[in-house]
């Protein structure tokens, strides 16, 4: 069990922010059959002309439509930096400009960067605007990372039953560390699995999270998708290692500059030994 890590589920999500550059050409055929290669030089356009970004969130600016290098540059960095790729990060509260240059041309972008908009509901807040959960709270049930992943799996009641059992389990992990609400999650499910669940690879719901937190039935899938539900349910983002296939499969957190394997069936919670392997398999 490490401590002293106390990153926010936000910051940590920003550092696996993945930049895209893209490439506009135009080609245009020819009668005569001749092919020639067209610059849009002419439409050249800033994606966004004003935005207003909760604090320590990015935007993606780009110039669309022009053939020449963007050299961007912010009116006051401490406000909101902008990076060569054009990626704004904001700092803190403000308002600044974001300018993006193209040879003679300039292209402008107001950007206001504001505290989080958090909703009020029972137990759980949201950030309206960016989706970041309010620290020491749990996420509503329509805001899951993975709703709509889930709602293949179970009916809205369903869906419903689920949530009211993934509260009793994340409740009191709500205020701990990343990586206490990651044990606290496995041991939890364990413990259920252990007072008296059914092993299944057939009953009804045996591979989602309806199967092992309401009819007490569960594989090792469904116990994955058991523990990614609670995970979500804490504003935790994971990965399920090994879906759909014939192995043993876990949810995958991210912890600072690691990962940590989060497995409740597999009797394992803690950093993973190599990328994306079992320490017992
Ligand atoms: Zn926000």
């Amino acid at each position: 069990m490490k401590t002293g890590k106390k990153k926010t589920w936000l910051s940590r999500t920003l550092k696996s922010f993945v930049l895209f550059l893209s490439i506009a050409a135009v080609l245009s055929v020819f009668p005569a059959g001749k092919l020639l290669t067209v610059q849009a030089a002419s439409k050249a356009k800033l994606n966004y002309s004003k935005r207003t970004l909760c604090v320590r969130s990015t935007l993606k600016l780009k110039v669309t439509g022009k053939s020449k290098k963007t050299v961007w540059k912010s009116d006051d960095p401490s406000v909101a930096a902008v990076n060569a790729a054009g990626k704004v990060i904001a700092q803190k509260i403000g308002n600044t400009v974001i300018t993006a240059t193209v040879g003679k041309k300039s292209y402008k972008c107001s950007i206001a960067v504001r505290d989080h908009n958090y909703e009020s509901a029972p137990g759980a807040a949201v950030c309206t605007r960016c989706g970041a959960k309010k620290s020491g709270s749990l996420v509503p049930l329509t805001k899951l990372d993975r709703y709509q992943y889930f709602r293949k799996y179970m009916t809205d009641s369903q869906m419903q039953q689920a949530y009211k059992e993934a509260v009793k389990v994340t409740g009191p992990l709500k205020s701990l560390t990343l990586e206490d609400q990651l044990v606290g999650v496995a041991s939890t499910l364990r413990k259920r699995f252990d007072s008296g669940m059914k092993y299944s690879m057939s009953a009804s719901h045996y591979n989602d999270p309806y199967g092992y937190l309401v009819l007490g039935v569960a594989s090792c899938a469904g116990c994955a998708r058991a523990t990614g539900f609670c995970l979500n349910v804490l504003g935790i983002t994971y990965e399920h290692v090994n879906e759909n296939k014939y192995s043993h499969q876990w949810a995958r957190v991210k912890v600072g500059r690691e990962y940590w394997i989060c497995d409740a069936y597999g009797l394992y919670c803690g950093p993973e030994p190599a990328v994306r392997k079992h320490p017992y398999l």
